[in-house]
């Protein structure tokens, strides 16, 4: 993810604000020009004086531009992509798809980072991207999935509490929305990228014959893992079939680029061993980083002008992890005064303990 600043004040905003929390601008994703606009009376004009409003799915939390013409649907481009889903107003179904819905527009933002081409259903029925949104019931389960550029999901695996029960229960180290979203837009991609192409051939050098019986592959997969699976594969599902290999490892392609654009979006950068052997030289050039010590000598200002963009950073970090932020909290002027006084406290008793 990209870091943005607020068109009318400068200030830092993140992708999925409607508004400026430094001056309250009012404000909206232009996917057309990549960047964060300011909108005025509810609307943007570009710079070719199109007229672009607000998504009619304002209310789950969607802060992108549509462009406004007749015949045109009040949907912005994200949005578009959903086939079917339950109404939002629903109570029981409205977290989920606002959690759903920002897990496809961060997913359908990277895409056009990577310059990977999509193509919605709206222009082709057949075989174009959708996304059908359902809620599993005590009566009926949703599977997620993908068949033939659909990407079926199933909301309620946006509540924390039946995701990390699923998680558990099928002994999986990760599991969120985001991740799902980028393991099926790798079936689509395999479908529109793959098959039928020069790359099918090469594709079976590497993941293996997709051609052999799905359905028995899956039923095995589910009879139990096999044991070497981590010299080959990224993920024990990846072991069940070839297709699922690829969606497995697209995951996690998507992952890796986002994480680290989001850390270099904000200054961080690592220069390390190239692998991951960590020499006793390397170690001992970081065990003796200024850093590790405690701050003794630094202020609780200079500590926090540390930590405010660190775990800004941080924070978006964990989001193109599709995980929560890091550091959910915020810490107003009285906040920092009482960790200052924690801070001189334990200095005190620091000096103290060492006088003996
Ligand atoms: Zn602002
Ligand atoms: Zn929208
Ligand atoms: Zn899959």
């Amino acid at each position: 993810m990209r870091i943005f600043s607020c068109p009318a004040c400068g200030n830092i905003v993140y992708f999925d604000d409607q508004s400026c929390t430094h001056c309250h601008s009012p404000l909206a994703y232009s996917r057309a020009e990549r960047a964060i606009v300011c909108l005025e009376a509810g609307a943007y004009v570009d710079a070719d004086r199109h007229r672009w409003r607000l998504c009619r799915n304002f209310h789950i939390g969607c802060n992108w531009l549509y462009y406004d013409e007749p015949g045109t649907d009040d949907y912005c481009y994200a949005c578009d992509l959903t086939r079917t889903s339950p109404d939002s107003g629903d109570q029981a179904h409205h977290g989920y798809i606002v959690d759903t819905s920002h897990a496809k527009r961060w997913l359908v933002f990277q895409l056009d980072e990577l310059g990977l081409p999509i193509v919605s259903h709206r222009q082709q029925p057949d075989g174009g991207l959708a996304f059908d949104l359902a809620a599993s019931t005590d009566d009926q389960k949703v599977m997620i999935g993908h068949l033939n550029g659909v990407i079926t999901i199933d909301l309620t695996e946006a509540s924390d509490s039946h995701r990390e029960n699923l998680r558990m229960l099928l002994g999986e180290p990760y599991r969120t929305m985001l991740g799902h979203s980028r393991h099926e837009i790798g079936h689509y991609f395999w479908q529109t990228l793959v098959s039928d192409s020069e790359q099918l051939a090469p594709f079976r050098v590497v993941f293996g014959d997709e051609r052999q019986d799905y359905g028995a592959a899956l039923t095995s997969h589910y009879g139990g893992p096999r044991a070497d699976w981590s010299s080959n594969f990224i993920s024990q599902y990846a072991t069940t079939h070839p297709w699922e290999d690829f969606a497995e490892t697209f995951a996690h392609y998507l992952h890796i680029t986002d994480t680290l654009q989001s850390a270099g979006a904000y200054g961080l950068g690592m220069t390390g061993p190239a692998d991951d052997a960590f020499t006793p030289e390397i170690v001992a050039s970081l065990a003796a980083h200024p850093g590790v010590d405690f701050p003794a000598e630094a202020s609780m200002a200079d500590i926090l002008a540390q930590w405010f963009p660190l775990s800004a950073a941080l924070n978006i970090v964990n989001k193109s992890m599709g995980k929560g932020e890091l550091y959910p909290f915020a810490i107003a002027q009285p906040v920092a005064e009482k960790l200052a006084f924690i801070h001189s406290l334990v200095r005190h008793a620091r000096r103290e303990a060492r006088a003996f």
